[in-house]
Formats: structure tokens, C-alpha cells, sequence
């Protein structure tokens, strides 16, 4: 596999946001996203169902809900990043607690990193992303072009 080759993949200025949080975090993700309000009032949200549906309400923001995150949700985030659907994940996962679906979850972290998404674990991380200069403007995000190389 050839890992020179980079891609261009821009992430526009209104990005799309993809919230999840575990069970044991999600007073967490709701205290941070109502705090966070109006920035996220200028990006498109979605997220796994239960968060999106807390989030949502708490904010009074559209949220578009996916599966919950044990039946499904994060592979179908995970899916989305792999189309280039989502270009931002804030993921409070719960450090402390074994998940059923602990596969999906390890996936899903493993698609981000590889299609370059910025990702924020906890609070803290999502207070950096979501007070960077790239939030309001197009950041030149760059892919390693796998393809490149190979056979046609
Ligand atoms: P939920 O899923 O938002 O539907 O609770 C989150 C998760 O556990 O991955």
C-alpha cells in the first residue's frame, strides 16, 4: 500500500457534528452541549439516537438520530465518516464501564482516525475543537490515497 499519495479532502465551513455518549456520560455531553449551544447552533448535528434525542432537547437544536449506539449507531456513523458524511465527532465514551457493543465503538474510532476527522473523547478536547478557528471556516484536511499504485 502506497502511503504517499495524499488526497485533498476539505471540511467545509459549516461542518457536520456527530455527538455519542455512553450512558455514564451523557449529563455530561448534555451540561457541555447546552453550554456550547451557540456554537453548535452554526453546524449540522446528528448523532447516535438516544444522545441526539437528550441533546435535542436540552438545546432546542435539530439532531438528527441514528440507531442507538448498542444496536447499531455507531457503525452507521462510522459508516457516514467513510462517505465523507461527517466531518466531526465528539465521542464522550465511558472510560470506566465495559459496552456490549464495544466492537463498534472501537470501529468507529478506528474509521475517524483513518478518514483524518477531528475527534474529542471528553470535554476538555471538545472545548478545543469547538473553540478552533476551523470551526467557522474551511480547514484543507488531506487523505492518504490508498488506491494510489494499484493495479487497474
Ligand atoms: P445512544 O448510544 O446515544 O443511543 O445511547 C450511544 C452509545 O452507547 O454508543
Amino acid at each position: 500500500m502506497s502511503q504517499n499519495k495524499k488526497i485533498s479532502a476539505p471540511l467545509g465551513a459549516c461542518k457536520r457534528v456527530a455527538l455519542v455518549a455512553h450512558d455514564h456520560m451523557k449529563d455530561q455531553m448534555m451540561e457541555w452541549a447546552a453550554e456550547r449551544r451557540e456554537q453548535l447552533a452554526r453546524h449540522s448535528l446528528c448523532g447516535t439516537g438516544t444522545t441526539a434525542r437528550l441533546v435535542a432537547r436540552q438545546t432546542g437544536l435539530e439532531v438528527e438520530p441514528y440507531q442507538s449506539g448498542p444496536l447499531g449507531g455507531d457503525m452507521q456513523l462510522g459508516g457516514l465518516i467513510a462517505q465523507g458524511e461527517i466531518d466531526m465527532l465528539i465521542f464522550f465514551w465511558d472510560p470506566l464501564s465495559p459496552q456490549p457493543h464495544d466492537p463498534d465503538v472501537k470501529a468507529l474510532l478506528r474509521v475517524a482516525a483513518l478518514y483524518n476527522i477531528p475527534v474529542a473523547t471528553n470535554r476538555s478536547a471538545a472545548d478545543f475543537l469547538i473553540t478552533s478557528p476551523y470551526m467557522d471556516r474551511e480547514y484543507p484536511r488531506q487523505l492518504t490515497d490508498f488506491e494510489a499504485g494499484k493495479e487497474e
